[in-house]
C-alpha cells in the first residue's frame, strides 16, 4: 500500500482488484459459475471475517493515536479546538450531501433480495435525546467493546484521547508512544490483509452474480451513482466553498498545488499512505508552516475523513431500503450522526470505509441481518474504485483544514501562488 509509483502495473493492488472485478463477473456468468462458486464461496465470507476482525482493535487505537497526538499546552488546545471544528463542520456537510443524494436517487428500491418470507426488518431509532444519549455513552466500556457497541466504543476513545493530552508529558508521552506503536501493528496487520483483496474481490463477485445474476447491478449502479455525485459536489462545491468563505483561499490555486498527494490517495486508496506526500505539499507547495501542517495533517488523516463520511450515510441507508425497511427522518438524522462518528473511527487504509459501516448498520438494529450482509458483500466487490475517489476527497479536506487553520492563526503565504 506503500506509495511506489515506478511499481510494473499489474503489481498495484487497484490493478489486481479491477482484474478480479472483471474475472468474478466473468467466471460467475459461465455455465459452470456456480459450482466454482461453491468450491471458492467460502473465501469471500472468510475475507468479510477478517475485516470484521481487526474492526475493534483498529478503531481503538486509530482514534486514541489521532487525538492524542495533538500535544498539550495552551496554544495547541486553541489549535485542537479549530482544527476540530473543522472537522466536525466538514465531515457533517458531506454526511449531510450523501443523505440528500440518497433521497434524490433511492439506490435501494428494488434491490433484488431474496424472498425469505420474513418482513422488511424495523429499524431501531433512538426515540428521546435519552435514548440517543444511551446508545453513545457507554456505562461499562468493556460491555460496550465486547458487545460490538461502536459508537460507544467511538466515543470513549475520543474523550480518552482528549484527556491525554491534557497530561504531563511523561505520561503523554508513554501513552501515547503505546498506542502509536499498537496503532502501526494493527495497519500492518490490516495491510496485509487488504492485500488479499483481489481474491477476496473475485469470491465476493462470483457469490454475487451465481446468487443474484447481474439483477442487483442496476441497484449497484445508482448507489455508484448516488456516492459519486456526492463525492464530487463535496469536492468540487462545499470544500471551495469553505476555502473561500473561511480563509479566502484561492480553491483554485489551492487544488492546483494538491494535485501530487490528490493522485497519490486515488492511487494507493490510503490516507495514511498519502500522508508523508500531503505533508510536504502542504508545507512546501500550499504554505502552511510546520506547526500548523504537523498538527492538522497527521489528525486528519485518521480523523477527518469526509468522502468515507458520504459513504457512510449513502451506503448504509442503501442497506436499509434495499431490505425494505421503512427509513423515516428519525433513521436519516442517525445514520447522519452515526455516519460521522464511523468516518472518524475508519482506519485510514484501503476498504475501511466499507468495514466501518457494521457500526451504522448496528446502530439502527440490522448489524446482525443475513441479507444485509450479502448487500455489503456486494458493495465490498465494486468498492475499490469508489475507495480511490472517496480517499482523495479525504485527504483533500485534511488540506483544507491546514490551510484553514493556518490562516486562522494568521499566516501569510498560503495558497497565494501556484507552486510547479
Ligand atoms: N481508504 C480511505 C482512506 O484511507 C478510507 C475509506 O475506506 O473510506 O482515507
Amino acid at each position: 500500500m506503500e506509495y511506489a509509483p515506478d511499481r510494473p502495473w499489474y503489481m498495484r493492488l487497484h490493478w489486481q482488484v479491477l482484474i478480479a472485478m472483471a474475472l468474478g463477473i466473468g467466471v460467475g456468468l459461465l455455465p459452470g459459475g456456480e459450482v466454482v462458486e461453491a468450491y471458492v464461496g467460502w473465501v469471500g465470507s472468510l475475507f468479510m471475517r477478517l475485516l470484521k476482525m481487526i474492526i475493534l482493535p483498529l478503531v481503538i487505537t486509530s482514534i486514541v493515536s489521532g487525538v492524542a497526538s495533538a500535544g498539550s499546552g495552551r496554544t495547541v488546545g486553541r489549535m485542537f479546538g479549530k482544527t476540530l471544528g473543522y472537522y466536525m463542520a466538514s465531515s457533517l456537510l458531506a454526511a449531510l450531501t450523501g443523505l440528500l443524494l440518497f433521497n434524490l436517487i433511492n439506490p435501494g428500491r428494488g434491490y433484488p433480495v431474496t424472498d425469505t418470507g420474513a418482513p422488511p426488518p424495523e429499524l431501531a431509532t433512538p426515540s428521546s435525546i435519552e435514548d440517543l444519549i444511551n446508545t453513545i455513552v457507554p456505562d461499562n466500556f468493556f460491555n460496550a467493546a465486547s458487545g460490538g457497541e461502536m459508537l460507544m466504543v467511538i466515543f470513549f476513545c475520543i474523550v480518552f484521547g482528549a484527556a491525554v493530552t491534557t497530561l504531563p508529558e511523561s505520561p503523554r508521552e508513554k501513552i501515547t508512544s503505546l498506542v502509536d506503536a499498537l496503532f502501526k501493528a494493527m495497519m500492518a496487520l490490516t495491510t496485509g490483509i487488504i492485500k488479499l483483496l483481489p481474491i477476496g474481490v473475485f469470491a465476493l463477485l462470483l457469490t454475487t452474480v451465481t446468487t443474484t445474476g447481474l439483477e442487483s447491478f442496476p441497484n449497484l449502479a445508482k448507489y455508484v451513482a448516488g456516492l459519486g455525485s456526492g463525492l464530487a459536489i463535496h469536492f468540487f462545491i462545499t470544500l471551495p466553498l469553505l476555502l473561500y468563505f473561511w480563509a479566502r483561499v484561492s480553491p483554485w490555486k489551492h487544488v492546483m498545488n494538491m494535485r501530487e498527494p490528490l493522485l497519490v490517495a486515488f492511487s494507493t486508496s490510503s490516507s495514511a499512505a498519502t500522508l508523508p506526500v500531503t505533508m510536504k505539499t502542504v508545507r512546501e507547495r500550499v504554505g502552511v508552516s510546520r506547526r500548523v501542517s504537523s498538527f492538522t495533517l497527521p489528525m486528519g488523516a485518521t480523523v477527518n475523513m469526509d468522502g468515507t463520511a458520504v459513504m457512510e450515510c449513502v451506503g448504509a441507508l442503501f442497506i436499509a431500503q434495499a431490505l425494505g425497511a421503512d427509513i423515516g427522518v428519525g433513521t436519516q438524522i442517525i445514520v447522519v450522526l452515526t455516519a460521522l462518528l464511523a468516518s472518524i473511527g475508519a482506519a485510514a487504509v484501503p476498504s475501511a470505509g466499507l468495514v466501518v459501516i457494521f457500526i451504522i448498520l448496528g446502530a439502527i438494529g440490522i448489524g446482525d441481518n443475513p441479507q444485509a450482509m450479502l448487500i455489503v458483500a456486494a458493495m465490498l466487490s465494486i468498492d475499490r474504485p469508489l475507495d480511490m475517489c472517496r480517499t482523495a476527497v479525504n485527504v483533500y479536506s485534511d488540506s483544507c483544514a491546514a490551510a484553514v487553520v493556518g490562516k486562522w492563526e494568521g499566516e501569510e503565504g498560503i495558497d497565494e501562488e501556484i507552486r510547479m
